[in-house]
């Protein structure tokens, strides 16, 4: 049976003439676009495709998919889609409509709907001075990447997005709306902070802003062959700076582009990417022992936090693309020597991007009532991607990611990081064991038939 028929005699009109959406299944115009997401390289046909204008629409089609026994997948971007399972026979809720923001600069907080992304909070949170705990990415959604976690260019000082969280508002898996804070649905509060989207769907976050209006923050570009030296230097150097600093090296071969600036375009190099919290004297002091080894180009500044999307290069455009990361124990000098091995000058590789984050700081503290990371036990996270414009370079690159992943494995954290781990697979591997623990018991509360398709799901246990 294929996905339009598996729809067939399910009173689509009805849900149709429910929503101020709109609804698209198999064969009809738009059910290509509406399913597409931003990695486009995954490729998921979903039964039917409901784009979803408001919170109300959403209470309708978590109805219709009850009342027709149907499972269901939330999505915003579609930046986090490679990990989730096939869609078949499901209805894929995409939120790309929903992008509200509502900033409260006495309070210092933002509420943003779920399809939000990034720089839907951060332009007008600059207005009054404050900045939100984005990552590197302003395209990426704020739903996906808070309930993963959300590491960003503030993460060493103001620690996870997700433990940032005040509120969310949530369609239960019965149709509920509820609003789980530090005073409601404590265990829905706890478990959407990091926890994932495994426990009904998100319409709203609520989240402190921190009154940062500018910081310096820029890149130093070496080129690729110096990679090893560079990155013995700046893992050395990561031991020494305060919390204010976050910072990635970033072995990166760049397309040959023409928007790319002519000395860039093309080439391959070794970048040391920070953001520092103060001001300019305090950070060129900070930075100078990278500076000292003589980078080709340095483009360190102050910067308004807004600006601070495009420090690591990201594609703002939708990109197919293959990658995997993991979170790291270490990164002593044998680690560094494989990662130049595998990734290295002399790498024959496909890979456009491999970099490795600096945790520590406020990460490795646990957060006060936090949630479901409340902190991250590892000092060092990997990510490995490349572009994947034709199907058959898919296993190639994924290939390559993965064999990145495994020079590292002598360092590997306990578990993976949310975020960035983009295999298949259960919550249990990328969250610590009691987390992911008490998730399965109030994923056994909210969603025992396992209505909700997540990335990274979490299997319901009765306590
Ligand atoms: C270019 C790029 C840069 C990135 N940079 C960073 C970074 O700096 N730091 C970092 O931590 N991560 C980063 N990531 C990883 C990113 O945070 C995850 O891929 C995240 O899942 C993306 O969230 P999304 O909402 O955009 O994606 P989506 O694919 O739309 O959502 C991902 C998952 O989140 C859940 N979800 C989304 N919306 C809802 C909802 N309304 N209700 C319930 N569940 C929902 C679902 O399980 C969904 O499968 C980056 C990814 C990319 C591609």
């Amino acid at each position: 049976m294929n996905s339009a028929d598996t729809m067939a005699g399910r009173d689509l009109d009805a849900l149709r003439a429910a929503i101020a959406g709109q609804v698209f299944i198999p064969g009809e115009a738009g059910y290509d676009q509406a399913r597409q997401g931003w990695n486009r390289a995954v490729d998921t046909r979903p039964a039917v495709v409901v784009v979803a204008g408001s919170a109300a629409d959403v209470a309708q089609a978590v109805r219709y998919a009850r009342a027709h026994g149907m499972r269901m997948a939330p999505q915003g971007t579609g930046h986090g889609a490679e990990p989730l399972e096939p869609l078949d026979g499901a209805m894929l809720l995409r939120t790309t409509r929903m992008r509200t923001v509502h900033i409260d600069p006495g309070a210092r907080t933002a509420r943003a709907e779920a399809g939000a992304v990034w720089q839907d909070v951060i332009v007008p949170a600059a207005e009054h001075g404050l900045a939100a705990l984005a990552g590197s990415s302003p395209g990426v959604g704020v739903a996906g990447y808070t309930l993963g976690g959300g590491l960003g260019w503030m993460a060493r000082r103001y620690g996870l997005a997700a433990n940032s969280v005040t509120a969310a508002e949530l369609m239960t898996p019965d149709g509920d709306l509820v609003r789980a804070d530090a005073g409601h649905e404590s265990d829905l509060f706890w478990a959407i902070r990091g926890g994932g989207g495994s426990f009904g769907v998100l319409t709203a976050l609520e989240m402190r802003l921190y009154p940062v209006r500018e910081l310096y923050a820029g890149n130093l570009f070496f080129p690729l062959r110096r990679a090893a030296e560079i990155l013995h230097t700046w893992r050395d150097w990561t031991a020494t700076v305060p919390d204010e600093i976050t910072s990635l090296a970033h072995l990166v071969r760049l397309p040959p582009l023409p928007e790319l600036p002519e000395p860039l375009r093309g080439r391959a190099f070794i970048v040391i990417e920070a953001a520092c919290l103060g001001d300019a004297g305090t950070g060129a002091e900070l930075t100078g022992p990278l500076r000292r080894l003589g980078p080709e180009r340095d483009t360190f500044a102050m910067i308004p936090a807004a600006a601070l999307g495009q420090l690591n290069m990201d594609p703002p455009q939708p990109v197919p693309s293959q990658g995997d990361g993991a979170l790291l124990a270490g990164f002593p000098a044998a680690a560094i020597d494989a990662l130049a091995a595998a990734a290295g000058p002399d790498a024959d590789t496909v890979l456009s991007s491999v970099e490795i984050r600096h945790l520590g700081g406020a990460l490795t503290r646990p957060a006060t009532d936090g949630g479901a990371q409340p902190s991250i036990d590892a000092s060092y996270l990997l990510f490995a991607v490349g572009a994947t414009p034709t199907p058959d370079l898919v296993s190639a690159v994924r290939a390559q990611a993965q064999a990145v992943k495994h020079a590292l494995a002598p360092w590997h954290a306990s578990h993976d990081s949310y975020n960035f781990n983009q295999t298949a697979g259960p919550a249990s591997a990328v969250l610590p064991p009691a987390s992911y623990h008490r998730l399965q018991q109030i994923k056994a509360a909210y969603d025992p038939d396992q209505v909700i398709i997540s990335a990274h799901p979490v299997q319901p246990v009765r306590p």
